[in-house]
């Protein structure tokens, strides 16, 4: 006879099967480059420990099933006014577009020595929507009129870049993206993406010249396309989400607590891998892919960070 089980009651149960929540602490405790501070964000008083451990216990309760008509968005945590907590999009660097460049690291096998950024993205929009995705992406409201994006993903494109290669911030690039990848992680995948980079990052200027237009050229392309986020960052969290078909309600996290959370839905790279690449010989070139998607990930917030936020990991509870 095997040992009674005690019996769950409904919320009891629903907490049993919830995904689980692991919190690695702060990102990192070596300085990074970027500007957004947790830290900074506490010592000035706008948020505290306290609200911040509490949103982090909290955040099951902020995801929600995604809709698959919806947009795509950035993980971008700025309030987006228009947007319908009923119908929320996957979360991914740069949107859409910045696929483009997990792409080209990855995948592309034409010449590094040629093509562009803009063209790149303008082929991966097209992707989107063979396949019946909804490609999105966001200005800001300081980028109106200028030339600049609005997206932090696509404006530091050449930064981001060149701070992947960094070498005082290899070690560390390499300890998260691990971390975010757990058995995932290649070692040959990393290093040939590596290499990659460093050969694009020869002629970063010509490649990444005019990338700010993909954002007009979406809102042609797609109707409904762009948001418009308001406000100034002041992410506290990052939030890597693994359970498939799910996303962060973003708004009504930063409306509940006034703190803001970079949200990326990992399992939105493994399953775009699949879709551009589904035969079963490119399995490598997903591997290489999604690889080049998490590096590019790190590295944004790497160079839009300061390395003081949260990282939690949600991951489906089997
Ligand atoms: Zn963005």
């Amino acid at each position: 006879m095997g040992v009674k089980q005690p019996k769950l009651d409904s919320k009891q149960r629903n907490r049993k099967n919830a995904p689980l929540l692991i919190d690695y602490g702060v990102l990192s405790n070596i300085s990074w480059p970027g500007s957004i501070s947790a830290k900074g964000l506490i010592a000035s008083g706008k948020t505290s420990e306290t609200i911040l451990n509490d949103a982090v216990a909290r955040l099951n309760e902020f995801y929600v099933p995604v809709s698959p008509t919806a947009r795509t968005r950035c993980i971008d945590g700025r309030h987006d006014p228009e947007i319908n907590e009923e119908n929320l999009g996957a979360q991914v660097p740069g949107g859409a577009p910045g696929a483009a460049l997990a792409y080209r690291l990855g995948v592309d096998k034409d010449d590094l020595t040629r093509g562009t950024f803009l063209v790149d993205a303008e082929e991966m929009i097209s992707r989107y929507l063979r396949l019946g995705f909804a490609p999105g992406g966001h200005r800001d409201e300081h980028s109106v009129g200028k030339l600049l994006a609005g997206c932090g993903a696509i404006d530091g494109m050449d930064v981001i870049l060149a701070t992947m290669m960094r070498p005082d911030l290899v070690d560390d690039h390499k300890r998260v993206v691990k971390e975010l990848l757990g058995a995932d992680f290649d070692r040959d995948a990393y290093l040939r993406n590596m290499g990659a980079a460093t050969v694009l990052n020869g002629r970063s200027a010509e490649y990444f010249k005019g990338r700010e237009d993909i954002i007009d050229i979406l809102e042609k392309r797609v109707k409904n396309s762009i948001a418009t986020l308001k406000g100034d960052h002041q992410e506290c969290i990052v939030a890597v989400n693994c359970v498939p078909g799910t996303t962060l309600s973003s708004n009504r996290l930063s409306d509940t607590f006034n703190i803001q959370t970079f949200g990326y839905d990992i399992w939105r790279s493994q399953q775009m891998a699949l879709k551009i690449m589904p035969r079963p010989d490119q399995a490598e070139d997903r591997k290489r892919f999604i690889m080049a998607r998490v590096m590019s990930t790190v590295a944004t917030l790497m160079a839009l960070t300061d390395g003081t936020q949260r990282f939690v990991l949600r991951m489906p509870n089997k």
